[in-house]
């Protein structure tokens, strides 16, 4: 089979031998929507994937962050200055600037104890702050396997000790009505790349969120809470199991805590949060 690849500039003239005609080449741009809505499975969605894979492979790899050819997605300099999270409330991870075994959210909320355990990857800061809001705000997926690459690594290293490990990654469900505006739901990217990189079954229809809430940026923290009650629902697909909800900024945790709540009623056995960045929580 021989697949030929042609390149033509917008408005070229073509001469037909045979008829001699004229035929006119106008170029249309590519429409970004028309390749993301191709259905899995589909004629189209093959070709989508054969030639974005065909794209990368002949594009210059560049650093996401700085524009320097790297060879990956971000350069080791970029890769350095990503900030690290120290020391942490082991269950919502919040940062703590002195040791204690929870932070005070998290022993004022009862129903943080739903959640066993979070881990995050970075701190919400520079520069994973503009990697996180080219991904959600841009749809820029490379931003995405950065971040997910990024939380990968860190997962790997929490697996070791093998409880680990779950059974079931669950990204953080949009409302319907969100997700039709954003037009795809970041947390689900992120949590499709984790599970190829390490192997992990993902599950997009466990958890949904059944009540449109408002955004929680802007809310005040100790209303964030009240605001998600009742909003998940999550089906008996995590009876029995241990799950990991993945998101891709944690910052009072009352997302991933009531998300928690609504997975242990449905019979999970253990909840982790896995999230790629960490907020302190606002006001510290
Ligand atoms: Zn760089
Ligand atoms: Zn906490």
């Amino acid at each position: 089979m021989v697949i030929v690849i042609a390149c033509f500039h917008a408005n070229t003239t073509f001469r037909c031998l045979t008829h001699n005609t004229l035929t006119r080449f106008v170029a249309k741009p590519l429409n970004p929507r028309s390749l993301s809505t191709s259905k899995p499975g589909s004629a189209a969605a093959s070709i989508r994937s054969t030639s974005l894979s065909l794209l990368r492979s002949l594009a210059p790899a560049r650093c996401l962050l700085c524009g320097n050819h790297c060879g990956g997605p971000l350069c080791d300099g970029c890769s350095a200055d990503l900030p690290p999270l120290g020391r942490r409330c082991p269950r919502c991870a919040e940062p703590l600037l002195q040791p204690a075994p929870l932070c005070a959210r998290c022993q004022q909320n009862p129903r943080s104890i739903a959640l066993d355990s979070t881990l995050a990857a970075l701190l919400y800061e520079w520069p994973a702050d503009v990697l996180i809001k080219r991904l959600k705000f841009d749809k820029n997926l490379a931003a995405g396997r950065a971040l997910a690459d990024q939380l990968a690594a860190a997962a790997e290293i929490h697996m070791l000790d093998a409880s680990h490990r779950p059974d079931l990654l669950i990204p953080m469900p949009l409302h319907s009505s969100r997700r039709r505006w954003r037009g795809f739901n970041q947390s689900a990217e992120l949590a499709q790349q984790i599970g190829q990189q390490l192997d992990l079954p993902v599950t997009l229809a466990a958890a949904t969120r059944v009540r449109a809430t408002t955004t929680q940026s802007l809310l005040p923290a100790a209303k964030r809470a009240g605001n998600l009650r009742g909003a998940f629902q999550v089906s008996d697909t995590v009876a029995g199991k241990n799950i990991a909800i993945i998101d891709d900024v944690m910052t009072t945790g009352a997302s991933v805590i009531e998300l928690a709540f609504a997975a242990k009623r449905a019979g999970a056995l253990q909840v982790e949060g896995w999230v790629v960045t960490r907020a302190p929580a606002p006001g510290r």
